[in-house]
């Protein structure tokens, strides 16, 4: 067996893995990352857009948010069910991270707020930019990082209850990294549907979407998941989250669940119903994918439709959407009529247009209770002006009438899946006993257990912000350690 002996070893060239190496290697110590993939970039390439706090951008664009509000937030959303101390480090590094992203040339455009009363934490990389990871390897290497790709770690080494490295495999087959540092950047549990399902009781891909590709096809012959290298070792286990979201299913996935042409299937003065064809919730809770996503999956099939009317849509075009999410485009050339025929055209079934609620029933497999629904629904608005069954605000009160009707079935879709392992502010693997495990980090997706049960989309880009401040930690500490 070939063995490579190095100071820190990576497991995961993605937005955690990278930061990791710049922030080692700049400190002196040789610095290998292994990446099972062919390519460098992980699930999306350092992500769209990364959350800061007390950045120059709000400064100059008067959001005042403190670190200290954002850490409160935090508090009240999780219950302090998760390691506060983690998340305070997590806050108070990211508007310096944000400044250390753009000095390496990473362009930021603007800031977003995913949606009425979300923070404006999101700043958003610019359009057609480098992506963050291609930027941040290149400084790596500057500075001493070396890749190994096609490298599957698939277990640690321990020795005295210490990490001393790994075995792997690449295309000349098996070998062994000694290493007095290893870090775990793996991306988290999500392209292990078996594994998700043991652990969650949810079907990655049946109980819920995921996007083409992300699921391992075979788990027998896929690399080993960095939560269970960890596990395996003595790690302690956190819940695994799944990072949801209400979207219409791929391919018509797009900026806040769907088609960039198409916004009007997320606004709140539609009407949202599940297969039964009744109402369930408020189809104002649309703002925020994610508490939208849960509700979606307390339904028949995990399924729900947001419908509405041509008067409706003429309202959207002449007057404008609520929900709107700052400039994201991800567009393409296609009108919303264009894209409606070619999606007609594909004979996807996600999307229809209609001449009726019965027609519409048919082709979406809707009971016909809607139809009901719908009466009752525009009876209370015509008679009372009011909703008496979720209470939606009057200003999103329109009777749906025809005669065109559109329709979208939204179901559950999976961004990824995070946690598995606990780790301290300092990014050291903690054991069953609550110690850390010595030369033993994890950053990123793997280590990411700080949201509870449900992604804040209040403070959007999130996931990333968190690879990006941990892998830098990770790579700090390790370095630390080894010296
Ligand atoms: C479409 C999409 C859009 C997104 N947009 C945003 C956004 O705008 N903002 C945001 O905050 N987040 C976003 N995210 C989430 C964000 O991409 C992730 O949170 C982030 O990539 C996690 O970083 P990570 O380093 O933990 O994992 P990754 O970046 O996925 O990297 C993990 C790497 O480890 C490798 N690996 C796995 N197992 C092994 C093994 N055994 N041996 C060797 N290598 C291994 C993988 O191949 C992968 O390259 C988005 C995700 C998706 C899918």
């Amino acid at each position: 067996m070939r063995t490579i002996e190095t100071d820190i070893a990576i497991v995961g060239a993605g937005a955690a893995g990278i930061p990791a190496a710049i922030e080692a290697a700049r400190r002196y110590v040789k610095v290998d990352v292994f990446e099972q993939a062919d390519h460098i970039g992980g699930s999306c390439n350092g992500g769209n857009g990364v959350f800061a706090v007390e950045t120059q951008m709000q400064k100059e664009k008067q959001y005042t948010y403190t670190k200290k509000e954002i850490l409160d937030y935090w508090a009240e959303y999780t219950h302090n069910t998760v390691d506060m101390r983690l998340v305070s480090e997590f806050i108070n590094r990211s508007a310096g991270t944000y400044e250390w992203l753009k000095s390496f040339g990473v362009e930021f455009s603007d800031l977003i707020a995913y949606y009425p009363g979300a923070k404006y934490v999101w700043h958003f990389r610019r359009d057609g930019s480098p992506f963050i990871t291609d930027l941040l390897r290149l400084v790596s290497e500057e500075a001493g990082a070396q890749y190994h790709l096609n490298t599957a770690v698939n277990q640690l080494m321990m020795k005295d209850g210490r990490c001393i490295g790994f075995r792997g495999k690449d295309a000349e087959g098996e070998l062994e990294v000694l290493a007095k540092a290893v870090i775990i950047a793996s991306g988290g549990t999500g392209k292990r549907a078996d594994f998700v399902k043991e652990h969650t009781g949810v079907e990655l891909g049946k109980d819920i979407t995921v996007f083409p590709g992300m699921l391992y096809e075979n788990p027998a012959t896929s690399p080993k998941l960095g939560v269970e290298l960890c596990w395996e070792a003595g790690a302690a286990h956190t819940p695994l989250m799944i990072d949801s979201f209400a979207s219409i299913p791929d391919p018509n996935f797009g900026p806040g669940g769907v088609p960039a042409q198409l916004p009007w299937f997320r606004q709140p003065q539609n009407i949202c119903v599940n297969l039964h064809g009744e109402r369930f919730i408020s189809e104002y809770e649309m703002r925020n994918g994610a508490f939208m996503g849960n509700a979606i999956a307390t339904q028949k099939d995990s399924t729900a439709f947001m419908i509405f009317d041509q008067n409706m849509r003429d309202y959207y075009e002449s007057v404008g959407m609520d929900f709107v999410m700052g400039n994201v485009h991800f567009m393409d050339e296609l009108t919303a009529d264009e894209y409606l025929d070619m999606n007609a055209a594909r004979g996807n079934q996600d999307i229809i247009v209609a001449d009726s609620l019965k027609e519409l029933c048919g082709m979406m497999g809707i009971h016909k209770k809607l139809i009901d629904t719908v009466e009752e629904y525009n009876r209370n608005i015509k008679e009372h002006g009011n909703d008496p069954v979720f209470f939606k605000d009057n200003k999103y009160l329109m009777p749906i009438e025809g005669p065109t009707y559109y329709c979208a079935r939204f179901r559950r879709h999976a961004y990824g899946v995070m946690g598995g392992l606990k780790i301290n502010y300092r990014t050291e693997v903690i054991d069953t006993k609550g110690d850390p495990i010595p030369g033993l980090y994890a950053a990123g997706n793997d280590a990411n257990a700080i949201y509870g049960d449900t992604y804040p989309f209040a403070l959007s880009g999130n996931t990333s912000s968190f690879a990006i401040n941990t892998g830098r930690m990770a790579g700090e500490h390790a370095a630390f350690f080894v010296k």
